[in-house]
């Protein structure tokens, strides 16, 4: 048996933690965070290749229930109004499972509900600054003075990784690029009338913006916005009034109702 370290504890790492678990081995995940990250950050669609690798790691079905079946996506132009492109966003398994949209907070808790339930440890406030290694294992250090050794470390911390460059120096840096992703859930009932069904994503290449709308089966309205940064000041730092204003200008001219949508949203939940 392996007592193996693994750094952060998103997606990655409680996926990865599992796996060793699954092999026989010891996992202990250090998260710099000082505690678990339940209700934070936006929504993704989780493809059938996830689906895949959930099912080797016995989680297939509990994530079948999460979130909702999204399996088509349609491309337009927000201008016009004309339609594009019809997608399938990877197929559908022979069990029938699709792609599933869904909060990447369920997902996070059931990875580190089962991770802990399957004998894996999460250590929080552990920021990995340095990693030793020697002949029998490796040492790695955290920035509250402590340390912990085991035969092997896995990095699984994210795009601005601490181990990355630790153990491929050359490895390149992550760009910055001047996009904005902003988005947010409609309540049910509040917003427009949607132009698509439940279960197909509408992607639409705006005059002055992409952005995606779809409604799930309860009547909520899921939605993301990827804007170019503004040429005056960081939209990321704009209050939630004046943000909602500013995207609502960017959508107004188009030809879908995606204005009134965001104007529905209560608070706007992700700006990246
Ligand atoms: C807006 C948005 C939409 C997305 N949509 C999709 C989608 O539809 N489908 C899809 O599959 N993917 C999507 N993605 C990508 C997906 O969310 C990420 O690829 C995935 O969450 C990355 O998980 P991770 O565990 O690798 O990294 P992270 O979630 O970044 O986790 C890294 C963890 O490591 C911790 N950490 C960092 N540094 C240290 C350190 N030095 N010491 C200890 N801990 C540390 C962090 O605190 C964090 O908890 C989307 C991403 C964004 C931002």
């Amino acid at each position: 048996m392996l007592n193996c370290l693994i750094i952060g504890s998103g997606i990655s790492g409680l996926s990865t933690a599992l796996a060793l678990r699954k092999a026989g081995h010891a996992a202990t995940v250090y998260e710099a965070y000082p505690e678990p990250s339940d209700g934070v950050g936006g929504f993704l669609t989780l493809a059938v290749n996830g689906f895949d690798a959930l099912e080797t790691l016995g989680l297939k079905n509990a994530a079948r229930r999460l979130g909702f079946s999204t399996p088509r996506m349609s491309m337009y132009l927000g201008s016009t109004g004309r339609h594009l492109a019809d997608f399938n966003y990877g197929g559908t398994l022979p069990d029938g499972t699709t792609a599933r949209t869904m909060t990447r907070s369920e997902l996070y808790a059931l990875l580190r509900n089962e991770a802990v339930e399957r004998g894996a440890r999460i250590e929080y406030g552990k920021r990995l600054q340095a990693v030793e290694e020697g002949s029998d294992g490796v040492t790695a250090r955290f920035d509250d003075d402590t340390i912990a050794s085991g035969h092997l470390l896995i990095g699984a911390d994210g795009l601005r990784s601490a181990v990355r460059p630790l153990i491929a120096p050359s490895s390149p840096q992550p760009r910055s690029i001047p996009l904005l992703n902003t988005g947010g859930i409609v309540p049910a009932g509040r917003g427009p009338a949607l132009d698509v069904e439940s279960g197909r994503m509408k992607m639409v290449f705006g005059k002055r913006c992409f952005y995606c709308y779809m409604p799930d089966p309860d009547g909520r309205i899921w939605w993301f916005a990827n804007p170019l940064q503004r040429s005056s000041g960081n939209a990321a730092e704009l209050d939630a009034p004046a943000l909602k204003n500013w995207l609502t200008g960017l959508v107004s001219g188009d030809r879908t109702p995606m204005a009134a949508i965001i104007e529905a949203t209560y608070g706007i939940i992700t700006r990246t």
